[in-house]
């Protein structure tokens, strides 16, 4: 009985740093790390995209996107903002007890986390146009992304006071680029749940007061998040 669970300590204390890290790739079908991993499934491990940031990176499969810079209006741009609110979720998880890597435009191949949250926000010239809109991959790659998505787009649309942008859903939202994974290598791994979000537009007056504090964007983000992996299993609710 002792040596059983010796050797049960040894396998799990093998295995949990490597899982930390997240470099361990879930394989098909059943073997010794897949069983573990389902009882002993970690930290919770989230991945948040700043949209646009060092494109210029782009490996070679992604070099038509290398001037893919984000929009900019009036000496504030897109990437920026991005920056400063992904900074401030990644501090609002981590007090969760969450790890959380900041990933730039270049996904590192097949990335695997409990999810990905890619950040963007807009412009455009219609300066009354405004709102927050976001999108998984259609067809999705997982079931769990619509589920993802009605967390976060319920907690951000009722925490911003923002409008649903939804019907300006554009097809490159539809077929972001890290998360085709069938196209490129580096993407977020299919098993792994992504979601990109417009977070309002900096081209409109009013939601641009409601950006400019990126804590107030992150912690109606954070809320969604947090929900979603409460849902799954993966948090426990205070
Ligand atoms: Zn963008």
């Amino acid at each position: 009985m002792a040596l059983l669970a010796g050797a049960l300590f040894v396998l799990i204390s093998l295995y949990l740093p490597i899982n930390r890290i997240g470099i361990v790739s879930a394989p098909q079908g059943i073997s010794l790390p897949r069983v573990l991993s389902r009882i002993f499934p970690g930290v919770p491990r989230v991945g948040l995209q700043i949209g646009h940031f060092e494109v210029h990176n782009h490996p070679k499969e992604l070099a038509a996107l290398r001037k893919n810079t984000g929009g900019s209006v009036e000496g504030l741009h897109e990437v920026a903002l991005n920056r400063a609110v992904a900074r401030e979720l990644k501090t609002i998880l981590e007090a969760r007890g969450i790890e959380v890597d900041l990933l730039p435009a270049t996904i590192p191949p097949r990335y695997r986390a409990d999810l990905v949250l890619s950040i963007h926000a807009d412009a455009s010239d219609d300066l009354e146009r405004r709102g927050y809109k976001s999108a998984h991959f259609i067809p999705a790659r997982n079931r769990a992304e619509p589920e993802l998505k009605r967390a976060v787009d319920g907690t951000y649309l009722a925490m911003s006071g923002l409008p649903d942008d939804h019907e300006n859903v554009t097809r490159s939202m539809f077929n972001y680029y890290a998360f085709n994974h069938r196209r490129y290598h580096h993407s977020v791994r299919r098993t792994t749940p992504g979601l990109i979000v417009e977070l309002g537009y900096i081209s409109n007056y009013e939601d641009r007061s409601f950006l400019e504090d990126p804590s107030r964007p992150a912690e109606a983000l954070a809320a969604g998040i947090i929900t979603y992996l409460e849902q799954r299993g993966r948090l426990i609710g205070n």
